[in-house]
Formats: structure tokens, sequence, C-alpha cells
């Protein structure tokens, strides 16, 4: 797991990482996914308290199920937008746009999602508990 201990620039605020924190991959590792300008890492407890401080006022008036429409809507758009193939940034908003909406229903259902994920990924796969996984290809881990 990657452990990155450092200020970073995210939406033009300073961020703070913890040591330990579970964080998104640093760009661009994969020379197919690089820009003009490298982008920041961003931890995703980082991420679910941006997501928070824009709407968290919003989501709780509108609550799980009706965040939860939302989401599948944005899911629908993934899907198109992987489908058609041909607009790489509206396939990267749309990714965006899921990963917010995520964010935006654990806050609402009080779920920390860095605690989450390292709790049932941090140590391995939870099917195999190994960190390159060898579970059979159509066994859900
Ligand atoms: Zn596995």
């Amino acid at each position: 797991m990657l452990v990155f201990n450092g200020q970073c620039h995210f939406f033009g605020f300073q961020v703070r990482y913890d040591k330990g924190h579970l964080l998104t991959r640093p760009f661009p590792e994969n020379p197919s996914m690089s820009s003009q300008r490298p982008t920041p890492s961003v931890s995703v407890r980082d991420f679910q308290d941006l997501i928070h401080q824009m709407y968290y006022q919003k989501d709780l008036q509108r609550g799980i199920p009706g965040t939860f429409m939302w989401l599948m809507e944005e899911i629908g758009e993934l899907a198109s937008a992987l489908q058609s193939g041909n607009d790489r940034e509206n396939l990267e908003e749309e990714f965006a746009d899921v990963l917010a909406w995520l964010a935006t229903i654990a806050n609402v259902a009080q779920v920390d999602l860095a605690q989450a994920l390292q709790k049932k990924y941090g140590n391995g796969c939870p099917g195999c508990g190994l960190f390159v996984c060898t579970c059979a290809i159509d066994e859900k881990p």
C-alpha cells in the first residue's frame, strides 16, 4: 500500500496527508493516463471530507433513497461513457461523479470510507487474502 506524507494542492486547497491514510494512486504512473500537468494524489478521507463540506446539508435533506437514485443515474452515465469510448474528458468526469455520489451516500449513512476500505481491503483480497488476487476470475472475491 502506498503511504505518502506531505502536502499537496487539491482544488486550490492545501491538503495534509497523514501516515496510514489509504491514498489514490499518484498520476501519472501509467503513461496512457498522463496529462499536461501532474495531478495530485488525494486521500479517500480528504475527498470524503471535501464532499461533506460542499454538499452535506443538501445531502441530509435528500436522504439516502434520493441520493442513491442519483448515484444510479451517474452509474448509468458512466456505462454510456464507457460504451461510446470516444470522449475521454466525459469518461473521466463520469468516474469522478460516481465517486462523489458514493462519498455523498457514505456521509449521509455515517460511513467512513477510508476506514471501511482499510478494513476490507487493507490486508489483501477479502477472498484469498493476497495482495495479487488468485481467486477464480468468475468468482466475486
Ligand atoms: Zn482474491
